[in-house]
């Protein structure tokens, strides 16, 4: 399985895989952005029909719209597929602060992001992940999230946040979180799927906390 973070949509991998099954190539990406490819359409072709998506996003959206993605299309459709290993295509140029994207996340942003694929790793195929570095423009961003993607290969959690939040730009879009997480698990036949190898909630804990500390 390859998950693609970087800004643009990855084309050539999609043309590689386009009609493989044994590959599942997820892309989020701006749209419409370079290279305009990356439609939700585009699901595959042949015996590869459904292991292609594609999320394209419309600038500014931010972390509210990539976590909800993450967790319940990307992490869904890697569990289904069940992938022997995983291949991030590690682009930063999704950050606030490249001077191309305007995705605006932020340094912490993709160390939430990279978490969920590494825990996803170690939960689907004994932790087997390779991250290759792709895109990102703005040297201090590649170097903060390259950094904090060493840390949490590393089993360290410490984002390398030297560049905050970001200008909290007003956002051009607004989309709803939950129709589009609707109708991407519609598209990829993933309505009322649940996780495999979710861990169990640990049922006596909420009741705990449920009651209060005083109980
Ligand atoms: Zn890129």
């Amino acid at each position: 399985m390859i998950i693609d973070y970087d800004v643009h949509h990855g084309n050539g991998i999609q043309d590689i895989f386009y009609t493989d099954p044994r590959v599942l190539y997820f892309s989020v990406h701006q749209a419409p952005f370079y290279p305009g490819t990356g439609y939700s359409e585009e699901r595959g072709e042949g015996a590869g029909l459904g292991t292609t998506i594609n999320v394209p996003l419309p600038a500014t959206v931010g972390y509210e719209i990539y976590e909800p993605v993450f967790r319940q299309v990307m992490s869904h459709a890697a569990d289904r597929f069940n992938p022997q290993l995983i291949l991030v295509s590690a682009g930063f140029d999704a950050h606030w602060n490249d001077p191309l994207g305007q995705m605006n996340l932020s340094t912490a942003g993709f160390a939430q992001l990279t978490k969920m694929i590494i825990d996803l790793a170690q939960m689907l195929c004994n932790g087997r992940l390779v991250m290759v570095q792709e895109g990102g423009y703005n040297l201090d961003v590649m170097g903060a999230c390259v950094a904090t993607c060493i840390n949490l290969l590393l089993g360290d959690d410490a984002a390398v946040d030297s560049l905050g939040a970001g200008p909290n730009a007003e956002k051009e879009f607004h989309l709803n979180a939950e129709v589009l997480v609707a109708e991407l698990r519609r598209i990829h036949k993933l309505t009322g799927y649940r996780m495999r190898n979710a861990p169990k909630p640990d049922i006596e804990r909420l009741r705990r906390e449920m009651k209060g500390p005083d109980a």
